[in-house]
């Protein structure tokens, strides 16, 4: 092998650590989440394949992530402890965890959650909340802050790094559902677009590598 070889072949670095956890919520044993108002759809199902879009797009953006979509833990906040030591482990900058709303059928829009305290997770989440907004032209609830009163507020507070909660729709609401049920694809490049943009800015102020939570 030349020396050239060896500095261009990918299989010879070592495998880089995942910059973006995309986390599927509702993924511990026996908890599927909301069920869409088709009545047969749940958050975590749904989830899994707006997941694996967003990993498809960061793949081809060469932005290394990771999916976790299976949860240990025999209630929430032991599920969240666990889940908190995994990111860690990992090493990721950011995390996700998706979901999507449940509500009275009138109930409708997307929001984006974050730790009220966190600025860096506050950019993040209007970086994937404003894309959502802008692909569908779904009503615009916001990037919002949340405290320990909160429910989510686990994943969003234990996590090492900027981690947010994504609600793009009320899957209780009729015409929510109707854009959003086929388009596993759009979401995930919606929601993947959104984290490049927030990682670029990152990356432009050299933050990223910190690896702290502000
Ligand atoms: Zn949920």
């Amino acid at each position: 092998m030349s020396c050239r070889a060896w500095f261009t072949d990918d299989a010879q670095l070592p495998p880089a650590a995942p910059v973006l956890a995309i986390c599927v919520g509702h993924s511990r044993y026996n908890d599927m989440g909301a069920v869409a108002c088709d009545e047969e759809t749940n958050e975590w199902t749904y989830n899994l394949q707006v997941a694996k879009s967003i990993k498809e797009e960061l793949d081809d953006a060469g932005v290394p992530s990771v999916i976790v979509h299976e949860y240990t833990g025999n209630n929430y906040s032991e599920s969240m402890k666990n889940l908190s030591v995994e990111l860690r482990g990992l090493k990721v900058d950011a995390a996700i965890e998706l979901h999507f709303n449940a509500a009275t059928p009138a109930a409708h829009g997307s929001e984006t959650l974050y730790w009220y305290k966190s600025k860096k997770s506050a950019k993040l989440a209007k970086c994937l909340q404003d894309q959502v907004v802008k692909t569908f032209g779904v009503k615009d609830r916001g990037a919002k802050p949340k405290t320990a009163k909160s429910r989510g507020a686990k994943f969003l507070r234990e996590t090492h790094c900027p981690a947010v909660i994504t609600e793009p729709f009320f899957g209780s609401n009729a015409e929510d559902w109707e854009m959003f049920k086929d388009s596993f694809d759009t979401l995930g490049s919606s929601l993947a677009e959104g984290f490049i943009n927030y990682y670029n800015n990152e990356k432009t102020g050299s933050q990223l590598t910190q690896r702290t939570q502000v």
